[in-house]
């Protein structure tokens, strides 16, 4: 049997919508009167988008449901349908802890619970019966203020070991703070943590060069091998990695179609950038979204030949923040 290893996968996207649906029907959760059958509310969920910040609004509205309390209930979910579904033998699963906190309560308090989110996450990521390592980059949000950013990563570092990373996440968007986001990646580098960041999803205008020095992955960055190829050069010194999600561009409105992304592969390949195919939000994508189905895809739409299969999915083991021990490909 094939193992895999997926390395971008939200917590507020991971989980399939009959998860989610059967949680708020459990709840009796006021948004039911909106979707009184599965049918509707799975249309609803997995629907493409026009644009990105469209696709994070219905993100936001899981990242709540997923509370101190029922992160458990998803956690256990997600672990045994990645390994039961997908043979993943390794996953990274990102999050915001801030998002996670009781919006009820004042911000230093919301600051304060998040530590607690991380070790509930850590607690219920390990389920004897399913032998799946899960680690965690917590997540920074374009749209938050530095001093709950920089909260974000002391949590990060006091968790180092279960936390492997940190990331930053959220609509591409407030680009004047590029420097104060660099700053950021550089201390957590510092610390021991490693560094991935959402940059070059929708286009390439937040594609500021002076991230690469403090990344050891880039969260999508498809456009600079198709915009600002001759950025190419300093990612393969730097080997620095591009996690590429093929289904997620469509339903976020970015690709119309994984042909566009044959260009993507070549150039990489061609500049000496090693590309690792994860899922990004498997559960908003029309199911089945797997890992396997990723590959599937890539090949189906002549972006990869069945030959590099592989070498593509070692990728996913050797660009791993946490992984120890040998890939079995
Ligand atoms: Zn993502």
């Amino acid at each position: 049997m094939t193992l895999y290893a997926d390395l971008h996968r939200h917590l507020g996207g991971a989980l399939h919508p009959r998860i989610i649906y059967k949680f708020l029907q459990r709840q009796d959760h006021k948004v039911l009167s909106y979707f009184p059958d599965y049918d509707g509310f799975y249309n609803w969920f997995t629907r493409p988008c026009r644009t990105l910040e469209e696709f994070v609004k219905i993100h936001s509205l899981v990242e709540e449901l997923q509370s101190l309390e029922h992160l458990p209930y998803f956690c256990l979910r997600l672990c045994r349908g990645a390994y039961t579904f997908e043979n993943l033998q390794y996953l990274e699963l990102r999050y915001n802890p801030y998002f996670r906190t009781d919006h009820d309560l004042p911000t230093p308090k919301r600051l304060g619970q998040m530590n607690l989110i991380v070790e509930v996450i850590t607690a219920n990521l390990r389920p004897a019966e399913y032998p799946i390592t899960v680690k965690q980059i917590l997540c920074f949000d374009r749209r938050l203020p530095k001093n709950i950013n920089e909260a974000i990563l002391k949590v990060a570092q006091d968790n180092l070991g279960p936390v492997v990373g940190v990331d930053l996440a959220g609509p591409e968007i407030n680009t004047e703070k590029t420097e104060e986001w660099i700053k950021l990646m550089a201390r957590a580098r510092a610390s021991g943590l490693k560094t991935t960041c959402h940059l070059g999803e929708t286009s390439v205008d937040n594609v500021d060069p002076r991230y690469f020095a403090t990344l050891d992955r880039i969260g999508h960055g498809i456009h600079i091998p198709l915009a600002k190829p001759e950025y190419l050069k300093e990612l393969a010194k730097r080997q620095i990695t591009l996690e590429v999600c093929p289904t997620s561009y469509r339903q976020t409105g970015v690709l119309k179609d994984f042909s566009d992304l044959r260009t993507v592969f070549a150039r990489c390949r061609d500049a000496g950038v090693a590309v690792a195919v994860c899922t990004d939000n498997p559960g908003r994508n029309p199911a089945p979204c797997t890992l396997p189905g990723e590959y599937e895809r890539l090949i189906d739409h002549d972006v990869i030949d069945f030959g590099d299969l592989k070498e593509i999915q070692n990728e996913g083991f050797r660009s791993a923040f946490g992984f120890v021990g040998s890939t079995r490909l």
